[in-house]
């Protein structure tokens, strides 16, 4: 990290519910600190911030965009707490801080893990996640996978059910045979259950997204011995990762008390 005569400049990259969280705690760690927390401004509805917090939306221009803002902005270090499904910011990340000179880490969720009594499909990606509905023969199917992929499963027959459950409503889906329920997490498993059998709903497509706020689905499929198409994660680059706010904390304390007078 670069020493920094005034307070240290810290960039997360926001889009996790981790990230939240981490700006949140990041006021405690006693150090001067001057936060901005970046969105890519794909949602509508966010989690407001300590107004000490400052927050930018829209992305930054590719790798070169952001290493002009690492350099321009004098951030010191980048905490890239982007959805474990962000395919390309955390690659930017790395390039840009790495061309910077600048300290980066991925605050990165484990992902979910199969369970005696899951029957998992596992695909690469939404496509992939499609091709197992139609091969699945299920005719009620729930997807809990965002508002943005949906249009994958225009290929699928139109005998297909689907309902879609996602934060914000779809704007274009490119098929009728859907209902929305919009819904943000955390989901309990009472709800899910209820979700589930209202809707009759006989297989489940998820991203493995990890954590807790959205793990209840995969609960209610296990009691209810309900398939799970779930789409495994995209590849992320190497470099210091954690799995948790708090261990992002650490590493944030132990870069910042290197440049301590
Ligand atoms: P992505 O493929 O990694 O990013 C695409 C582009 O969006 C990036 O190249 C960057 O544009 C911009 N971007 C992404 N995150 C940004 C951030 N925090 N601040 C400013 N710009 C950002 O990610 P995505 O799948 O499109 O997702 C977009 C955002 O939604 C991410 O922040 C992600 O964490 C969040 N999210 C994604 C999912 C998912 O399933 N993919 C789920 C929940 C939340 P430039 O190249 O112009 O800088």
């Amino acid at each position: 990290m670069r020493p920094s005569p005034g307070p240290h400049r810290v960039l997360v990259l926001g889009g996790s519910s981790e990230a939240s969280q981490l700006a949140q705690q990041l006021s405690q760690l006693g150090f001067d600190l001057e936060v901005i927390v970046s969105f890519a401004g794909r949602t509508t509805s966010r989690n407001r911030l300590p107004d000490s917090i400052k927050e930018r939306v829209g992305g930054f221009g590719g790798v070169e965009g952001l290493g002009r803002y690492l350099e321009e902005e004098c951030i010191d270090a980048v905490i890239d707490a982007t959805h474990p499904f962000a395919d390309q910011m955390p690659f930017h990340v790395r390039a840009a801080s790495d061309a910077a000179g600048v300290a980066a880490l991925r605050l990165l969720r484990p992902p979910w893990e199969e369970m005696p009594g899951d029957e998992w499909l596992p695909v690469e990606d939404m496509a992939g996640a499609a091709q197992a509905v139609e091969a699945s023969g299920a005719r009620r199917v729930l997807l809990t996978i965002g508002r943005h992929e949906l249009p994958a499963f225009a290929a699928c027959s139109p005998a297909i059910r689907f309902v879609a459950r996602a934060i914000d409503p779809p704007v274009s889906v490119g098929f009728a045979n859907i209902d929305v329920v919009l819904a943000r997490g955390p989901f309990a498993l009472p709800e899910e259950l209820e979700l589930i059998r209202s809707a009759n709903i006989e297989l489940v497509v998820s991203k493995n997204s990890g954590g807790q706020a959205t793990s209840a689905k995969l609960d209610a499929a296990r009691q209810l011995s309900l398939p799970v198409v779930m789409v495994t994660r995209p590849p992320c680059p190497p470099g210091d990762t954690v799995a948790t706010p708090e261990a992002a904390l650490k590493w944030l304390a132990a870069q910042l008390e290197e440049t301590r007078p």
